[in-house]
């Protein structure tokens, strides 16, 4: 038994996962692991039903969100941590599903008008639990209709940035993401650096609140870990990690893939006591 590891990072179908948070739970227990993080793009409404079955199996699960931002035209993903319930970052998750639904209207418009018809935005909605609708949904649709013949296509032609039905979603600075999250009671992190490659504005988001990084990331060379690890240490801020798990479909990466060790959750805990 290796030591007491969490998945900080997974998402479930109440965004554009496969899995339904109870599946997630018996998955997790199942790699072995003492804690997870239910990590959902503007929703929290899976967390209740993990945290219920991970009672039941023994499994603690942490709350969480992931929150789209952008800055200089790049986008920064900023994951929150142990924020409250009753919060103004809840509150604006409303929102946030909200500006999803119109830009999904928006996509379904511009794709009528390619000759991409006949998917409707119910077939969309049923595809998520909570309304946190996104391109993945669709470019599943995409694929399943024959519009595309994989993901990667799907979204090259029609819903990456310069497809032809490519529309950006609300998105906050990364600024005002730590606000609100640390306004919430909650932990602010950058989430999958290495993805992001934009480790000359670590330092600014430092300076704004940002309480760590997601250091341990899949596919991640240890000297790529390391460097994020000494980073985390020069500048007194958290270490997290995870596997950013979406269930079936998409990419290679499964629960448990990747994860911090847990000392890294009661450290997370310390820095919410202090105040974050
Ligand atoms: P959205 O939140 O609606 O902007 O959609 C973002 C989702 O699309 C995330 O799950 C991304 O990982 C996914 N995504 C973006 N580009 C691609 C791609 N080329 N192939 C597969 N998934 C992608
Ligand atoms: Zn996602
Ligand atoms: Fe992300
Ligand atoms: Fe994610």
């Amino acid at each position: 038994m290796r030591d007491p590891a969490a998945d900080l990072h997974i998402h479930t179908y109440y965004s554009d996962g496969t899995m339904s948070p109870q599946e997630v739970v018996s998955e997790a227990v199942r790699a072995g692991l003492s804690a997870i993080a239910i990590a959902d793009h503007d929703t929290i409404d899976g967390i209740p039903l993990a945290a219920e079955a991970g009672r039941k199996e023994g499994l603690e699960v942490l709350r969480a969100v992931e929150l789209s931002c952008e800055q200089d035209g790049k986008d920064i993903h900023i994951l929150g941590y142990l924020f409250e319930e009753e919060s103004p970052l809840v509150r604006m998750l409303a929102r946030m599903r909200q500006a999803r639904m119109d830009r999904m209207e928006r996509m379904l418009a511009t794709l009528h008008g390619l000759g991409v018809t006949g998917i409707s935005m119910e077939e969309v909605c049923a595809r998520t639990r909570s309304n946190a609708v996104g391109r993945l949904h669709l470019a599943k649709i995409l694929v399943e209709k024959g519009y595309a013949r994989n993901l990667d296509q799907a979204f090259e032609k029609y819903l990456a940035e310069g497809g032809a039905a490519y529309f950006p979603k609300f998105k906050q600075t990364p600024r005002e993401a730590i606000r609100l999250i640390k306004e919430s009671g909650g932990l602010a992190v950058l989430a999958h650096p290495v993805i992001t490659q934009r480790d000359e504005l670590i330092p600014s988001m430092v300076r704004d609140g940002l309480d760590g990084l997601e250091a341990y990331y899949p596919n991640c060379r240890m000297e790529v870990v390391e460097r994020y690890l000494k980073m985390a240490k020069e500048n007194a801020i958290l270490v997290t990690g995870g596997s950013d798990a979406h269930g079936e479909g998409k990419d290679n990466t499964f629960i448990g893939k990747a994860y911090a060790p847990y000392v890294h959750v009661e450290r997370m805990k310390e820095r919410k006591k202090r105040g974050g």
